[in-house]
């Protein structure tokens, strides 16, 4: 029988049930046609949880445009994963029936200086945080050219809608509805009294405005991009906004709706 044409690409953690699914999903792809190449595929799926979501979006995250992710979670349902690992035929009966929809959310471009040359761009699903090594970070923020404030604490985290259900969340920030194209900045443990102040509470900023973070100190700062961890020297400025490319996921009929989401890990059954 002739293919079906859609090339898959599978990323699995390295648990033993991921590892099992992943030779259970291979098998059965295979059997219903399905391309398996992990190079170029017109479909990624990742087994594991939302970190393995993270993982694969990095993986791939040059190829955003021609790519469709979809999740499924060897644990309960994740915020990125839309099958469970029990539900494998009906992930592959929705990839036949599938023609190419995609429901799009905006990610996060973040650009690292040393003086005034760019020295790495970098791409978040979930957010950014920059924190100072082992001392209080100082930095000015500064929100489309408008110097806002002077910010001194552990540290501030800029988040993608996606994301706003995840670090930011615990920051006290609020939950966006993915489909609203903004940024989130929230503080990570500010300093506020009699000399310093900061806004306090967490700040939306539309899309096409300009977050840039300075650092009063050019010493070593820990950038976290999602899952990903770097210690990066004389920082003279970073600056986030909306990337140009949105990440694409397969919408089936399994999509699961973001409010079910949030309800789901953060509430749970509502007793009517
Ligand atoms: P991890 O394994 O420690 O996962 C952290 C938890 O965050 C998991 O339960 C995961 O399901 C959940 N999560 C991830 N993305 C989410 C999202 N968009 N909405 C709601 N929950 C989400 O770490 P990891 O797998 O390496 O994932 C890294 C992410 O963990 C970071 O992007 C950050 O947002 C989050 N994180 C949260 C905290 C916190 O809440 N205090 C601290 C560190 C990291």
């Amino acid at each position: 029988m002739k293919n079906t044409g859609k090339r898959i690409g599978i990323i699995s953690n390295r648990r033993r049930q991921s590892q099992e699914i992943c030779r259970q999903l291979k098998q059965k792809l295979k059997q219903n046609h399905f391309i398996l190449n992990d190079n170029n595929p017109d479909i990624v799926i990742s087994i594991g949880g939302d970190g393995m979501l993270l993982s694969a979006f990095h993986k791939y995250e040059e190829q955003l445009d021609k790519v469709r992710f979809v999740g499924v979670h060897t644990g309960h349902l994740g915020f990125y994963t839309d099958y469970r690992d029990f539900e494998l035929d009906k992930l592959i009966n929705n990839l036949k029936l599938d023609t190419g929809a995609k429901v799009s959310y905006p990610i996060l471009n973040v650009k690292i200086f040393h003086g005034n040359n760019e020295i790495c761009i970098k791409r978040a699903l979930n957010e950014a945080t920059i924190k100072r090594s082992g001392r209080t970070m100082v930095a000015d923020v500064i929100i489309n050219q408008v110097h806002f404030e002077r910010f001194r604490g552990d540290g501030i985290s800029v988040s993608t809608p996606t994301g706003s259900t995840a670090y930011n969340k615990s920051l006290g920030g609020a939950v966006l509805h993915p489909t609203i194209e903004a940024l989130q900045i929230a503080e990570v443990a500010s300093l506020n009294n009699r000399v310093f102040r900061t806004l306090g509470s967490s700040i939306i900023v539309p899309k096409k405005d300009k977050i840039e973070i300075v650092p009063t100190w050019n010493d070593r700062h820990a950038i976290s991009i999602d899952n990903q961890n770097f210690m990066i020297n004389n920082i003279s400025k970073i600056e986030f906004q909306i990337d140009q490319h949105k990440i694409n996921f397969l919408a089936t009929p399994s999509h699961t709706s973001f409010w079910n989401r949030v309800k789901d890990a953060f509430i749970g059954e509502v007793e009517e």
